[in-house]
């Protein structure tokens, strides 16, 4: 049923559920705390590209000053006063580690070797003829180095940084910050090798920043991970909040669940959604077998369940005080169906509705029962209450005032299950009684328990005697029938003359009529 069937089924979801609460804030929680590292990482290498530019520009700016004042010694000869000179310029200004002059493409004057060798000047090598970032070959003498080259007409003066000073700068300007220097093709790494291979792109907050001075820019980012390692080390405190949220919100989805799936809660749903529905059965005269009435039976059109037998929710709706609201819902659907087709009815067609003693309790369901009376016209049909023998109802005065107004009404009250129950005779005359239901077991004990037969005729006799009418369910043989209409019984109901079946089925089966 709806209200157990779901055990297994519905804890799992219960759990999925609560799980999904419980996640949905960690998730959130941690990806605005992603984006916020990733903010947070890519304004410290902006910050970091701006300092080494501002750093390596510095460095630029004391190989461009040595270059400026040796300069005009170029094209000048090479002797011991113009190295003299080329060495002081270099041991003044820090960074620089050498100086040298050049005519047209020859290098022939320079701080360390003096006028001893020649080395050819390529002007091709230089980034706007001006920086060349030159790695050196392995096992020569040569270290890397970035030459600054400052010319004028056919001479040039040409300092160099030493590329340990750019790898210390690129190192220490930051510890979590990859930096890379790039000149034309070349670029250098912290590692200290000069390469012309394609720049590394950095995984994680990549930032790229060209000097405005000199030609060259610098590359900076982070590895794959960091931004995980960031979020570890800078908010410990906040990840903890987010799983205290997350437990938080699991517990709170959890506790709503399980408020919202309480059977009280599924009735409440089902009958706010209009899923309780008559079904109708048809009785018929004893002694013409034809269509006198039909009993309204409730079915529960869960929409994943299907059709719902009442005995599976009634017990329940009787205890959690929804059954009143529920026979109300019942009533309306039921003159709503009929109604419109009142006039296949033959007049004085019994409409039964079965009820509880909660209502016996409630004087609105006079006016309940009037409402529906009025949906017909006049006479046309006749509403019949069952109430079964197994609820005993005890006699007050609300329920003495509720049989009055509704017998003035013209509704009838039947005793269902009659014999299976402890009524006295007091408690027939105490309710107004118009009609006794023979419990189905002492139908079904036809030709079969002849205790069971006695009792059913004496219930016949004893309705006979109090001049109540009696209405037999539950007949499935024509034996049965036989027995029944043989002791003159009023009214009979059973698969024999026809299942309960939906409003759409019945109507058309009294048109048939
Ligand atoms: P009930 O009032 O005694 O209704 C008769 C039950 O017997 C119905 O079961 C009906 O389908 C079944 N029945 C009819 N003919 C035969 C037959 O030939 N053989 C057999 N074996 N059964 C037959 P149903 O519809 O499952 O209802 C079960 C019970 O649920 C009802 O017993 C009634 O006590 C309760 N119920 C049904 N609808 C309502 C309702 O709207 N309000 C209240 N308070 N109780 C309801
Ligand atoms: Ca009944
Ligand atoms: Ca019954």
């Amino acid at each position: 049923m709806p209200l157990a069937i779901k055990g297994h089924h519905q804890r799992q979801h219960r759990y999925l559920i609560t799980l999904l609460c419980a996640l949905l804030p960690i998730l959130l929680g941690v990806a605005i705390l992603y984006v916020q590292a990733e903010i947070s990482l890519g304004q410290s290498t902006a910050q970091t590209t701006k300092e080494a530019v501002r750093e390596l520009d510095l460095m630029l700016d004391n190989a461009s000053i040595v270059a400026k004042h040796v300069l005009p010694l170029a094209g000048q000869v090479c002797d011991a006063s113009t190295q003299q000179i080329l060495r002081e310029e270099v041991t003044q200004h820090p960074f620089v580690r050498s100086s040298s002059l050049a005519s047209g493409e020859n290098i022939y004057c320079g701080s360390h070797f003096g006028s001893k060798r020649v080395q050819r000047l390529n002007p091709a090598d230089y980034v706007n003829g001006q920086l060349w970032l030159r790695g050196s070959k392995p096992k020569s003498a040569d270290s890397s180095l970035l030459i600054y080259r400052l010319n004028s007409g056919d001479h040039s003066a040409l300092t160099t940084v030493n590329s340990y000073h750019l790898t210390n700068a690129l190192r220490l300007i930051s510890r979590e910050v990859d930096l890379i220097l790039q000149v034309g093709p070349n670029w250098l790494s912290s590692a200290g090798y000069i390469q012309a291979a394609a720049v590394p792109v950095f995984a994680v907050a990549s930032n790229s920043l060209a000097s405005t001075r000199y030609p060259y820019s610098v590359k900076a980012g982070m590895p794959e991970g960091e931004v995980w390692r960031y979020m570890k080390e800078q908010y410990p405190a906040l990840f903890c909040l987010l799983v205290f949220l997350g437990i938080l919100a699991g517990g709170v989805g959890y506790w709503f669940q399980k408020l919202s799936s309480a059977p009280s809660h599924e009735l409440q749903r089902a009958l706010d959604a209009n899923e309780f529905i008559p079904y109708f059965q048809p009785v018929v005269r004893g002694k013409t077998l034809e269509w006198a009435g039909a009993e309204v039976l409730m079915r529960w059109q869960h929409p994943t369940e299907g059709l719902v037998r009442p005995d599976l929710f009634i017990p329940l709706a009787e205890h959690c005080g929804l059954i009143v609201p529920m026979t109300r819902a019942l009533l309306h659907q039921t003159a709503l169906l009929l109604a419109p087709n009142q006039t296949l009815l033959p007049v004085g067609f019994h409409i039964t509705v079965n009820i509880t003693a909660h209502h016996c309790q409630d004087i609105n369901l006079v006016q309940d029962c009037r409402e529906f009376l009025c949906a017909f016209s006049p006479g046309q049909i006749t509403l019949v209450l069952e109430l079964t023998e197994r609820e005993l109802i005890t006699p007050s005065d609300v329920t003495h005032r509720i049989f009055q107004e509704l017998h003035e009404l013209g509704v009838m009250i039947a005793i269902d299950d009659f014999g299976t129950g402890h009524s006295s005779l007091s408690y027939l005359r105490d309710f107004n009684v118009d009609y006794l239901k023979i419990d189905k077991t002492f139908v079904a004990a036809i030709g079969v328990d002849s205790l069971s037969r006695h009792i059913l005729d004496s219930i016949i006799e004893l309705s006979e005697k109090l001049g109540l009418r009696v209405v037999a369910e539950g007949i499935e043989t024509p034996a049965q029938r036989d027995y029944l209409v043989a002791q003159g019984v009023d009214f009979l109901q059973g698969y024999l003359f026809g299942r309960p079946t939906n409003a759409e089925t019945f109507i058309s089966d009294l048109r048939e009529r």
